[in-house]
């Protein structure tokens, strides 16, 4: 299995070598060379199976030699045992024919755990066999820092650096990067908001002296590992309503497109899905992207569902290199004219990505209406993400059973949830000691060298 790049003008690279990777050397975004597919018969094997039995047959086929069978196995089990319910990934029943997976079970409380816990125990084994050493930097706005922290606080061969926008998470997140203990993890408030943290990061990156002297790696949502591990939970959800005998529709609340584009592979692999439908909110480029067929960037309007507060939409570029026959100089060309404001997408790639996505906005008003009503009227309490899924899979509904992602715990957004519904949704008990916890975190200023000479000395240590 080799991985090649949306730009085409990069190596084509091994599983492990993609990961560790991340980003393409030409700016593109690793896919599979080709999807693997499994039968109808190895799907409907996985009925009554465990989400760990599960994730092994849907991820054995993308990861070639890096790891034996027993290997991942062992970190399959590992990544999902600190997860707060022993199905990972519950599937509940809101209405007639429309389900909510709840992907909030995991230690961070948001779905980033499903990928991020998984490729925690994939890089500490990749290092420990190189012995090498590296230190993630990561740039949030909140639940990706968190889910980053928790994935790997206390390995070895890794530091994790966080970037975050001081004062502008909710303390929830906060908590969450600043009081665990280990010494690998550093949490950094930074001046600024979040697309300041992201511009230093991308400067660390650019810069090869800073880069290879600290072996700078990522874990963005880019990364094809992360993209791989939320194939697992389409595939667990679908086969206990009935796949592969009956179809399925998905909603997914979407910012960076990692999460829909999970369910793209899932339905490349064979899993029989109908719809699968990007839900926005008033940040709307994928939805006006789909509607019009140009994607053009707007500022971003901060939101009640923070995590889905995007300009552009970084794994859409594995979508529209699909829709583009898998043409990487168009792709690059479009993302050329991307940094002077959009493109248009041509007739023929418009015509693949229509027929494959649909799409649906809520407003902030219809989002904050959908926690209202789903509370009252169907007896569940929804974070303010997973209320735009709901809110948009609406206009979806009929024959085919409808699963929406509910991506994140009500508790990690209590003010959108408390002005809502005046409920203030408690954490769950194995970390309701958070506010209690002890917090420790370094401000800096938006200055390159400052914050890179932080980094340097505290890895010294
Ligand atoms: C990251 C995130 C999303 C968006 O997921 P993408 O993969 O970026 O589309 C939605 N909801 C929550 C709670 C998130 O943390």
């Amino acid at each position: 299995m080799r991985y090649i790049s949306t730009r085409g003008q990069a190596p084509a690279l091994t599983f492990e070598q993609a990961m560790m990777t991340g980003l393409a050397t030409d700016g593109g975004l690793y896919v599979p060379e080709t999807v693997p597919t499994l039968t109808a018969d190895q799907i409907a094997e996985m009925a009554g199976q465990s989400y760990e039995d599960i994730a092994f047959t849907v991820m054995r086929p993308f990861i070639g030699d890096t790891f034996t069978d027993q290997e991942f196995r062992d970190m399959i089990a590992r990544a999902y045992a600190g997860f707060g319910h022993v199905a990972r990934a519950p599937l509940v029943q809101i209405a007639p024919n429309h389900f909510l997976l709840e992907l909030f079970h995991g230690p961070t409380l948001a779905f980033k755990d499903f990928a991020m816990q998984l490729i925690g125990q994939m890089f500490q084994a990749s290092l420990t066999r190189s012995g090498n050493r590296i230190t993630i930097v990561g740039a949030t706005s909140g639940d990706t820092g968190s889910a980053a922290i928790e994935a790997f606080r206390g390995l070895d061969n890794v530091d994790v650096f966080i970037l975050f926008p001081h004062g502008r998470v909710s303390e929830v997140q906060r908590r969450q990067m600043t009081t665990p203990i280990e010494a690998n993890v550093h949490a950094l408030a930074m001046d600024g908001d979040f697309d300041d943290c992201q511009a230093m990061l991308k400067d660390m990156f650019n810069n090869t002296d800073f880069r290879e002297g600290v072996r700078l790696a990522g874990v963005n949502s880019i990364n094809w590992g992360r993209v791989l591990a939320q194939v697992v939970y389409y595939f667990s959800s679908a086969v206990s309503l009935g796949a592969p005998h009956r179809e399925v529709s998905f909603t997914v609340p979407t910012g960076n497109f990692g999460d829909i584009f999970a369910g793209y592979i899932a339905k490349q692999m064979g899993l029989p899905i109908k719809d699968l439908v990007v839900a926005t909110n008033q940040n709307d480029i994928l939805h006006r992207t789909l509607e019009t067929g140009a994607y053009t960037k707007e500022g971003v309007t901060p939101s009640i569902s923070p995590s889905m507060d995007i300009q552009v939409s970084s794994n859409f570029e594995r979508a529209l290199f699909d829709a583009y026959g898998r043409d990487g100089e168009t792709v690059a060309a479009q993302m050329d004219d991307l940094k002077s404001g959009g493109f248009k997408i041509s007739q023929g790639a418009y015509q693949y990505l229509r027929d494959t996505f649909l799409s649906g906005r809520a407003s902030e008003d219809e989002t904050s209406a959908a926690i209202t009503r789903y509370l009252a009227e169907h007896g569940e309490l929804l974070c303010p993400h997973s209320a735009v899924g709901v809110d948009v899979a609406e206009d979806h509904l009929g024959d085919t059973p409808m699963i929406t992602l509910a991506t994140a715990h009500p508790a990690k957004f209590p003010d959108a949830v408390n002005a809502a519904t005046s409920i203030s949704p408690p954490l769950p008990a194995r970390m309701a000691d958070l506010y209690d916890r002890d917090e420790r975190v370094t401000r800096v200023v938006r200055d390159f060298d400052a914050v890179s000479t932080l980094i340097k000395d505290r890895i010294a240590q």
